[in-house]
């Protein structure tokens, strides 16, 4: 069976940074792109908030970029998803991670970095226009929405504090909440509700997105009348939720109730010696692609420093 130093799951920006970090400590680290190579950052179109590019960067772009960064230092990038593991409980064990239901490589530290993927809602229209109006990330999006109006469908705290973000670019925001009331924390809900600019539509369901090569309006149906309006807008941003891709790591490692793994606070350890999370996996808060660049920098470097204290 292959044994490795260094086995990197997943390649968005945690993997890739992870990658650099750790074939530059000569971990000789193999990477398992899994079933969405480049990650989240791919479904996305110009990304104008990494710092170092002045102009902005298209996301397909960078994520290229950081792979040939990545393979520069002598990272192996395979294609393959990782489908099951058997990590080892004790200091310095070979952690076992099947690829693809067929190949099985061993590992002495594994960083966990296969993110997490935003929900939908699961109507066609979303999906044509996906990356030309609709997005899931206000943070990430929503400059490019500046003086336009907006519409956001969530109840959520991701859905207030990208509401109450997206209040300050455009003139008008439409929340849309599907019951009579939100799931987000009190405060947030207040600031929304305290924002002039932003109107919440309570008991109110999307039914499609309206537009030739962008958004243009959004039908709404209200779900106790069924009475069905068009609501003008240029962005369309779904804050529902996120799933972290945690599903075959259950029972191993300790997640959230919502399925995110857990690390040592401030750290990327996980409870298994050798094991590290990094990225969207374990953080629900700020999934930015430079926090995730930068938890994936500590994983490397606190795998580096694992290894070093086995020989
Ligand atoms: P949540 O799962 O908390 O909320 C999802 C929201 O989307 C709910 O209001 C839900 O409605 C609604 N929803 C789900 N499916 C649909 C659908 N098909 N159509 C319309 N609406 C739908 O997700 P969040 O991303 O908001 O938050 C995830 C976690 O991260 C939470 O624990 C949250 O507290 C945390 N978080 C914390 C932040 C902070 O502390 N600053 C910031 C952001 C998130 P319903 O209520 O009816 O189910």
């Amino acid at each position: 069976m292959e044994q490795l130093e260094c086995l990197i799951i997943g390649s968005g920006p945690a993997g890739y940074t992870a990658a650099i970090y750790a074939s530059r400590a000569d971990l000789h680290p193999v990477m398992y792109v899994g079933l969405q190579p480049g990650g989240q950052l791919t479904t996305t179109t110009e990304v104008d908030n990494f710092p170092g590019y002045p102009d902005g960067v298209d996301g397909n772009a960078m994520m290229e970029d950081l792979k040939k960064q990545a393979e520069r230092f002598g990272t192996d990038v395979r294609w393959g998803l990782a489908t099951a593991v058997d990590f080892a409980k004790e200091m310095g064990g070979w952690h076992t991670i099947t690829i693809d239901e067929t190949t099985q490589i061993q590992a002495r530290t594994v960083i966990i970095s296969t993110g997490a993927s935003a929900l939908y809602l699961g109507i066609p229209s979303e999906e044509k226009f996906m990356g030309f109006g609709v997005s899931a990330c206000a943070v990430c999006d929503g400059f490019f929405y500046k003086g336009q109006e907006v519409v956001i469908v969530g109840g959520g705290d991701t859905a207030a504090e990208e509401a109450t973000y997206l209040s300050k670019l455009c003139p008008k925001v439409t929340l849309l909440v599907r019951r009579d009331q939100m799931r987000a924390s009190k405060a947030m809900q207040n600031r929304v509700l305290n924002t002039p600019n932003i109107e919440v539509l309570w008991n109110t369901e999307t039914v499609e997105l309206l537009g030739d090569k962008g958004v243009e309006a959004v039908v709404v149906r209200d779900r106790l009348t069924g009475a069905i309006k068009e609501i003008p807008a240029k962005g369309f941003f779904v804050a529902i939720g996120h799933k972290p891709n945690t599903d075959i790591f259950k029972g191993q490692l300790t997640m959230d109730d919502t399925g995110y793994l857990k690390t040592t606070p401030g750290k990327t350890e996980t409870a298994l010696p050798g094991v590290f999370a990094a990225g969207d996996v374990q953080d629900k808060v700020y999934r930015q692609a430079i926090t995730a660049a930068g938890t994936g920098c500590m994983a490397a470097l606190e795998a580096e420093r694992y290894l070093g204290g086995l020989h």
